[in-house]
């Protein structure tokens, strides 16, 4: 086993917002005041970058990838071959797979923060947030809601997880999240939220948009244009979405092979990942994670450190639950 491996296998996911009865979440204090005020972490200004989107759309396993990229890029000192791993190592990290899992919801913080120096030589902290939400059914929209708008709220990079395409149904979610969102935030000076990153999964059009930022940023032109003749509510989203979010980008998956789409007892490992998908992951990871790109998470224009995120957390939850 390699020295990457037994580090994230040593790391895990907190539950950090832990769904209750009655559609409330509770938050877990302890856990975060633990991870947040540690000596070496608690001043640096933080990054937060949160997967959010439907349930088994490939987030967690995302999000494993992430976890060898920050390994290898800001603990192991880029020694030791490429980021991305060798061929037949199982992915760890966040659990993924989860066929039977309960269809739960709420907010994890991977256990391991990475320390990273900008490229002005500004220290930060970068964590990782999986969200678990279903979206699917009427019952628990406002759950569904509860845990985008946090996470929205609390990262500053929130990658929308889609599969296949950018649907007008995508959109109106992301409306009604965000809304809900906005909620909670106390003053309506400057747009109240920082990067979204969609991201199409299972994109099979590549010879109308190609796959990559470029494809994706023709798409999202496309998805978000509003035209003469569109119907106002239509126009009215765009321009909403357009407004409250200070830059928007789009990324272009390809399928990632039958293996990873299909196989029980896939485990992970690249040898049975498409090299298309591979080669995404390349272009992708280095966009939301190398030091050059890392958004250092502002909050009514200040940039927050780790000591003070949990006031942050616990002001968001008490609008959710009230
Ligand atoms: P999550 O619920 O969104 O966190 O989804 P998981 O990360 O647990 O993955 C659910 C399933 O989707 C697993 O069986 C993965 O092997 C598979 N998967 C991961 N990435 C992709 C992808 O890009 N496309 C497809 N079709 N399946 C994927
Ligand atoms: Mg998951």
């Amino acid at each position: 086993m390699s020295s990457k491996t037994e580090t994230l296998k040593s790391g895990w996911g907190i539950q950090v917002v832990v769904p209750g009865p009655e559609h409330t979440f509770t938050l877990d204090e302890e856990a975060l005041t633990a991870l947040l005020l540690r000596e070496d972490i608690k001043d640096r200004a933080v990054v937060i970058i949160s997967v959010a989107g439907a349930f088994r759309k490939g987030k967690s396993f995302l999000l494993d990838f992430f976890l060898r990229y920050l390994q290898h890029k800001y603990v192991l000192g880029e020694s030791g071959g490429e980021w991305i791993g060798v061929e037949d190592e199982p992915l760890e990290g966040f659990k993924w797979r989860g066929g039977s899992e309960r269809e739960t919801t709420g907010l994890l913080l991977w256990s391991q923060p990475f320390k990273a120096t900008l490229a002005n030589g500004e220290k930060v902290v970068i964590f990782l947030m999986d969200t678990q939400g279903t979206f699917d059914s009427q019952s628990t929209v406002r759950d569904n809601a509860t845990v985008f708008a946090l996470s929205t709220l609390i990262s500053s990079v929130q990658i929308y997880n889609l599969s296949q395409n950018i649907e007008e149904d995508d959109l109106q979610h992301l409306q009604l999240f965000t809304d809900y969102g906005q909620l909670a935030q106390e003053s309506s000076s400057g747009r109240p939220f920082q990067r979204l990153q969609f991201l199409v999964r299972d994109w099979s059009f590549p010879y109308d948009h190609p796959y990559g930022a470029l494809g994706g940023q023709q798409l999202l032109k496309k998805r978000l244009q509003i035209h003469e003749g569109q119907h106002p509510e239509l126009q009215n989203l765009r321009e909403y979405v357009t407004r409250i979010f200070d830059e928007i980008a789009c990324f272009l998956m390809p399928h990632p092979g039958l293996k990873v789409a299909t196989n029980p007892d896939f485990n992970g490992k690249l040898a049975d990942i498409s090299p298309e998908f591979k080669d995404s992951l390349k272009q992708l990871l280095p966009m939301l994670l190398a030091p050059e790109n890392l958004v250092p998470k502002l909050i009514e224009g200040q940039k927050v450190k780790a000591k003070d995120l949990l006031l942050y957390f616990k002001t968001y939850m008490k609008v959710f639950n009230g």
